[in-house]
């Protein structure tokens, strides 16, 4: 069975078709990518896969299980865990504390949380800066600190939303290297963008959403001449 998979989801908010009827499978090892235009049900998908707002309709299954209906940090402890495409850290806390936090709730003994929050720092190249404050930080350098939180939890499957929203190129280049690193290190990843750039060349295989609904799925090559998902772009 695939690591994660969602059954005929539907989430609506009031009369607001969030998202429609979507159904998908995410192998283990995997890199998939999620693109769509805005609005069109990418960061409801991922809140209703983590638990943050219930389907309406549908089913979630994660390592064989079902996660319907389960509470985000119930998810999270199993494994799935998100980073959020705002990144709020605990501003009054240092980096390694902020990441700490994180081991904390992975489940990691007390002896062991900052050593796993110094590595996740030292992997996300933020640990001489361990002891700063978050306010210190670029908006680049924040969306490492989300990673290395995010990280620190131990999980299989990590779900990006956005992560390199709001960066310049550079910045997303060492964005787009950072998650290529995490799948090498076995790690299954879900990435949301909102273009279709940087994180294509990371995603062996892309779905698209429009309109809460799925409308194409295939290779970065067969998306991108996808007269469909072209014209979805467009209609923005
Ligand atoms: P995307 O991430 O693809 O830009 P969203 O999932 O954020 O899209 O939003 C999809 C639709 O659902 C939009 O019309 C948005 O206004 C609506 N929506 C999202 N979250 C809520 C919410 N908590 N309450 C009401 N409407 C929401
Ligand atoms: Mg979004």
């Amino acid at each position: 069975m695939a690591l994660l998979e969602g059954q005929n989801l539907t989430k609506k908010f009031g009369g607001i078709v969030a998202i429609n009827d979507v159904s998908f499978s995410v192998e283990r090892g995997e890199a998939i990518g999620l693109i769509g235009p805005n609005g069109a049900g990418k960061s409801t998908l991922f809140r209703t896969v983590t638990g943050v707002h219930e389907p309406t309709e549908g089913r979630v299954f994660f390592d064989d299980e079902e996660i319907t209906g389960k509470a985000p940090h119930e998810i999270c402890h199993r494994g799935l865990a998100k980073t959020h495409q705002i990144v709020r850290p605990f501003e009054s806390m240092t980096l390694l504390e902020n990441v700490a936090v994180g081991a904390e709730f992975g489940g990691r003994e007390f002896d062991d949380v900052r050593e796993r929050a110094r590595e996740m720092l030292e992997f996300v190249d933020l640990a001489d800066i361990q002891y700063s404050d978050p306010g210190e930080l670029s908006v680049g350098q924040l969306k490492r600190l989300e990673i290395a939180r995010v990280l620190a939890t131990d999980p299989e499957i990590v779900l990006f939303d956005e992560v390199a929203g709001g960066l310049d190129p550079e910045e997303t280049e060492d964005i787009v290297d950072l998650i290529g690193d995490i799948k090498d290190e076995g790690k299954t990843v879900f990435l949301i963008d909102h273009v279709m750039r940087a994180l294509m060349t990371v995603s062996e295989r892309v779905m698209v959403l429009n309109n809460g609904s799925l409308i194409a799925e295939g290779t970065p090559d067969e998306i991108q001449n996808n007269n469909e998902v072209i014209e979805a772009y467009l209609g923005e």
